[in-house]
Parts: C-alpha cells; structure tokens; sequence
C-alpha cells in the first residue's frame, strides 16, 4: 500500500487530531499531501501527565521484556518499509532507494538500542568486609524531544530507541515538514503493545512546545537535532531548570584530500556522497581542503561526477538526488552563492534553482574562496561543495579547524603517519565537540545520556 497516512498526534496510547493543522508539502512539485495537526497547550499537559504515569510502568517492566516490545516494532516496521519509504519520499524528496535504507536504518538504531538495554551494567566496588558500594543505572525519567525534518525516520528512532531501552518515557515533537516518518513509528510500537504514556508525538509551533514542555520539572532530559542556535537556545532554557541536554547541532564537515591518492576516485567518492540527501546531512563533506599537485584534477571529476548528477523527482526510476526539503534551503543556497561569487570565487558548476515548480537545487561547486566567504563559514546544508588548494597537510588541518564547528572530518591518503596526523589533528567528535553540539548518540555511550547513575552503601551488619 503506498498512501500518504492520516496525520495525528499520539497520546496516551491513543490518536487524535487538533483544531489547527498545517499543510504538508510535496518538496518535488509543491502540491498538499497532507495536515499536519498541532499540539495546543492542553495537549502537551495531556502529553505530560500519560508520559508520567508510562514511565512509572515501563521503568518496572524487565529490560528483556522492554527489548522484545522494540524488537516488535522494529520488525513491523521493516515489513511496511515499502510504505513508509513511499511516505519520506512524497515529504522530503529524497530518491526511493534512500528512504528504503533509511527506514532500514531506523529499524537498526531500535534493534540496538533494544539489545544495549539488557546490558546496562552497574559495578559493585571492592570494599571492607560487611559493606557492599554498588553502582547501578536508572533511566532518567521522561523525555522531551526534538527530531529535525532531513531523515524523518531515522532521526526520531534514535532518540525513541535510546530513550525506550533505558526504561525511559518520551515526548517527541518530531518535525511538522516531514511528520510521516515519525508517525510510522507511533504506529509500529502501537502495534508492538507499547504501554499507553510510555511513547508520545506531537507537533505543533516548535518554540511554543519547546518553551513548555521543557520548563517542566517532570522532563529530566532535553534531546534535540538541529541548527546550532535552535540548540543554544534551548540549551540556555533547560540550564534554568537544571535540565541536561543532549545535542546533536551543525557541522561544516571538511575533507583533506593528499596528493598520495588517486583524485579522480576520490572525487566520484565525494560527489557521491555529497549529493546524498541533497547535502542536508549534518555530517555532509563540504569544505574540501585538496593538495596543489592534484586540485585541478580532483576539481574537474568532482565537477564532471556532479554534472551527471540525475536531479529529479525522489519517486522516479534513476534519481540520484531530489529536491532540497524547502524553500528556507534554496534561499540560504542561493545567497551563500552569490557571496561567494561578489568576493571574486568561481562558480564552477549549479548555484542557481532548477525550474520554478519544486525546491530543486543542483550539485553546486564553489572554489578558490576566501576564507571569510559565508560558504565557508555557515553550513550550507544542500548540495554545496567548496574546493580549495592547500600546500601541506599541516595547512589543511588548520583550515579544517578554524571554525567553531566540530561534528564530522575526512580525509584521503595511503600514508599511515599522515592518515595518523589527520586523527590526531583533527577537531571533530561525530557528534559533537565545539558548536557541533554536547553529547553521544548511539551505542553504549549514547544510552548513557539516558540514565542516571545510582551509587548506594550497603551495611549488612548493623
Ligand atoms: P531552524 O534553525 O529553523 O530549525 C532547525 C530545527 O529546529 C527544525 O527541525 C525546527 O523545527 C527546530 N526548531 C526551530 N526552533 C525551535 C524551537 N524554538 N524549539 C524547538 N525546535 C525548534 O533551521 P531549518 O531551516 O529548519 O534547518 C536548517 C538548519 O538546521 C541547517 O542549516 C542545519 O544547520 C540545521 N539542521 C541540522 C540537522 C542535523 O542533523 N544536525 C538537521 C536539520 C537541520
């Protein structure tokens, strides 16, 4: 079956709709394919007195038994991928093959999460006979999250997955351009039996949720992808309560290319990936640091790679790259363009809109920038790729880190020692260090952010 679904919050185990509601786009042709309904204060109290009483239900519930509701979920949600995958792809654009594996993705983040539950482990701490130290891990209490619109499955999975395994309950406000992902989700662990108030979504005017929900003595973590100053914000307003923060924020990924390897592989492999998404991926490579013995090659078959580029709509056979997610993305791109080109950069391929009807936005390449052109201080998050020669590696290193941003870094050689001065050298965490954000998600370190720890002295022998 492949339909756009009917839109709803979910609350308390149970659906509903609003009085106000917001079209959803088509990205590809403009056209309304759904409403968006949004949460109204009365909502979000409802929202917080069911996530209340899930979380005194789940954090009782064994782990095992925690791990088999997700397990349930995510296997429901990996039969109906087809029409979920048709559903990101009529919201957000990107071609059908990268919804399918980003469903799939999701899925994944639930399957560990799920497993990594059964395993949070306290210590219990060598001591004098008679008293017993122990450490254990309890889930942090209720959740209020919020996912961005660019992987409308994926990103939302991560934090429910993350939440739900430690034995947590949540409100997520997932993104209202693209709420089919998020909705999906809601229906696989309604499906799976998850108990009424353990699992929450909503959407509804981003600051006006953020600024309640997050106040409230009951939320005892804030998760949230997206811009840098969307975080700070929201960071500066859980400080107030004393409320810990999980931020995934911008980055402006740079990629050292050295002159030991082949440019030209190493240029199909970066426009590749560069298009992925259309660039809107926090961790899309952009900033392009290549050595002067091959910039001129490498530049012209990441040109010609871009060029071939199949631009279309996401449902159509052969579409390596949809539109851009909105119209905010082909001003932003636009403007970075025309920066770049009043401070004397070249535009060497794309920089203008594609057509007037739909957000396309070719693959776009910038060089021979300034380092204070915008391109390469803001994060362009599109298809935008910026090239410019360095001599050494010591240089490209300096460039990678001189913005305040530290999420994702890459870089190309055959040379142990100098693929050893890039790790080393490099500031950026995937996930987080400088702007890019404070935190972990994922694996053992990311479930951690989700609970809290517990140490308790025991005398046996009063
Ligand atoms: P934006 O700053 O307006 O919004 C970013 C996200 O934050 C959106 O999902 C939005 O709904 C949400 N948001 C905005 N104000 C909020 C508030 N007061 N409370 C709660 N949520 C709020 O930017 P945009 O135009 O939607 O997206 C473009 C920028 O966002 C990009 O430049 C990129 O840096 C960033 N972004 C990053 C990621 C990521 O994966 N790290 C994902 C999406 C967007």
């Amino acid at each position: 079956m492949t339909t756009y679904p009917d839109l709803k919050l979910y609350i308390g185990g149970a659906w509903r709709k609003t009085a106000e509601e917001l079209p959803v786009l088509n990205p590809a042709d403009e056209s309304i394919i759904g409403a968006v309904p949004l949460a109204a204060q009365s909502d979000l109290d409802d929202a917080l007195t069911a996530a209340a009483e899930g979380f005194r239900v789940w954090s009782r519930i064994a782990p095992r038994v925690r791990a088999e509701i997700m397990l349930k979920a995510a296997a429901l949600m990996r039969e109906r991928v087809e029409e979920i995958a048709y559903a990101i792809t009529l919201e957000h654009g990107k071609p059908l093959a990268q919804a399918r594996l980003e469903v799939v993705r999701g899925c994944e983040f639930f399957e560990w999460d799920a497993a990594e539950g059964q395993r949070a482990y306290g210590r219990v701490i060598p001591s004098e006979p008679g008293i017993r130290y122990v450490v254990m891990h309890q889930p942090v209490g209720t959740v209020a999250a919020f996912s961005p619109w660019n992987f409308p499955m994926s990103q939302p999975c991560r934090k429910i997955a993350g939440a739900l395994a430690a034995g947590c309950s949540i409100i997520i406000k997932a993104a209202e351009e693209t709420p089919a992902g998020a909705l999906h989700i809601a229906r696989a662990l309604h499906d799976a039996g998850v108990p009424p108030g353990v699992f929450n979504l909503v959407f509804g005017v981003p600051a006006k949720i953020s600024g309640y929900l997050i106040p409230q003595t009951q939320t005892r973590l804030v998760a949230f992808t997206g811009s840098t100053a969307v975080g700070k914000h929201l960071s500066e307003l859980a400080a107030r309560h004393m409320t810990p923060v999980l931020m995934e924020l911008g980055g402006h990924a740079p990629v050292i290319v050295c002159d030991d390897v082949d440019p030209i592989a190493a240029a199909h492999l970066s426009a590749t990936r560069k298009v992925r998404n259309a660039g809107q991926v926090c961790t899309s490579p952009t900033r392009f640091f290549v050595q002067q013995d091959i910039y001129e090659r490498f530049t012209k078959a990441f040109v010609e790679k871009a060029q071939a580029t199949k631009v279309g709509n996401g449902l159509d056979a052969g579409t390596e790259m949809g539109p851009v997610a909105n119209h905010r993305r082909i001003e932003a791109l636009e403007a970075l363009t025309a920066d770049a080109r009043a401070r004397g950069g070249r535009v060497l391929t794309g920089g203008e809109r594609l057509g007037n009807r739909g957000y396309f936005f070719p693959p776009t390449v910038l060089t021979e920038l300034p380092d204070d052109a915008r391109a390469l201080r803001e994060e362009p998050f599109g298809p935008m790729a910026i090239i410019n020669p360095v001599r050494t590696v010591e240089e490209a290193i300096e460039k990678a880190n001189s913005l305040p941003f530290g999420l994702a870094a890459y870089g190309f050689t055959h040379s142990a020692a100098r693929a050893d001065q890039i790790a080393e050298g490099i500031e950026a965490g995937n996930v987080g260090v400088k702007d890019s954000g404070y935190g972990r998600e994922g694996g053992a370190e990311g479930l951690a952010h989700y609970m809290t720890v517990k140490t308790l002295s025991h005398r046996m022998v009063i």
